[in-house]
């Protein structure tokens, strides 16, 4: 169901299907979108501190009145912040905005190299103090995750990557299994140009639903929390319609069988911002 979760390796509950709210804007867009979202059923919101829209999310959360205990926010620190004191600041500035006095899930937005080692104790440290209920990391491969862990007190409870069809990382996914280091996608609708394979077409249409019902139960049947992202209400509505049906083996293996390494996103290991 909607709200059903995944375990974290601290034991906290992560429901496995939330909102993402990349370029959705403060000032009417983002707080209708959560608004919308939570209306539906919705209780996970992936924003993050470089896509300005914090104080909208916090501002549609304040309005709503789903109880605090029952929605969880993730939101991430950007790579100009990293370091430890910096990162701590940046912390308490997404709080502000968002109007929570503790957060979800807070995430190391990119790898920035000679960082994120000191960005991992800030996380710790806000961990530690039952400021955030669970710490983890974006775009991380598996050297990263390596480096990051090797003298680490806690170890990431989440790695969210770009994750669909064309980009699986069976490598980095297995990683992340041993480790008990939760998957998460991010761009699970390939930003948009999934709609236009014939491929999934033609699988969607075998189910009766739509193509990004398909990608986003074959995430959840995958074992990926999945955070698609629509400012459209019937979008936010009908995304969250995957489950009343389950992919057989076969069309998850021919899902599987579309990896071919493309991103549609910056690349972890040569980013520059
Ligand atoms: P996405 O794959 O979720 O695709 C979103 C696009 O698909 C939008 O243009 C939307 O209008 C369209 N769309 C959504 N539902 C549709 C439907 N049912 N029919 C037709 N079109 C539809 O892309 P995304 O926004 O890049 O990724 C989702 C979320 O992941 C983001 O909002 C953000 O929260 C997160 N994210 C994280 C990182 C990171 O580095 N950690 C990077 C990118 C995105």
């Amino acid at each position: 169901d909607l709200q059903g979760s995944f375990t974290l390796n601290n034991g906290v509950e992560m429901p496995y299907f939330g909102l993402g709210v990349y370029l959705a804007e403060t000032g009417g867009e983002v707080e209708q979108a959560v608004h919308w979202a939570l209306e539906a059923g919705y209780r996970h919101i992936d924003t993050a501190s470089i896509y300005r829209n914090e104080a909208g999310v916090g501002k549609a959360l304040s309005e709503s009145n789903v109880p605090r205990d029952e929605v969880f926010i993730t939101t991430k620190v950007w790579n100009a912040d990293q370091g430890f004191q910096s990162t701590l600041d940046a912390f308490q500035a997404s709080m502000d905005r968002l109007q929570l006095d503790y957060l979800d899930l807070y995430l190391i937005h990119w790898p920035v190299a000679g960082k994120y080692k000191e960005t991992w104790k800030a996380l710790e440290q806000l961990y530690r103090d039952g400021k955030v209920r669970a710490i983890g990391v974006s775009n991380f491969m598996i050297q990263h995750l390596k480096d990051v862990m090797d003298g680490a007190e806690v170890v990431p409870m989440v790695n969210q990557m770009e994750f669909h069809p064309y980009l699986i990382r069976t490598d980095l996914r297995e990683f992340c299994q041993q480790h008990h280091i939760q998957y998460e996608a991010w761009s699970p609708l390939m930003q948009g140009k999934a709609f236009d394979l014939p491929e999934l077409k033609a699988l969607a249409d075998k189910y009766g639903k739509n193509i990004a019902q398909v990608l986003l139960r074959w995430d959840l049947q995958k074992g990926v929390i999945t955070i698609p992202k629509s400012t459209k209400q019937h979008r936010i509505v009908a995304n969250s319609d995957i489950f009343d049906f389950e992919i057989s083996p076969e069309d998850v293996a021919q899902l599987d069988a579309m990896d071919r390494d493309q991103r549609f996103g910056p690349d972890p290991d040569n980013f520059d911002f």
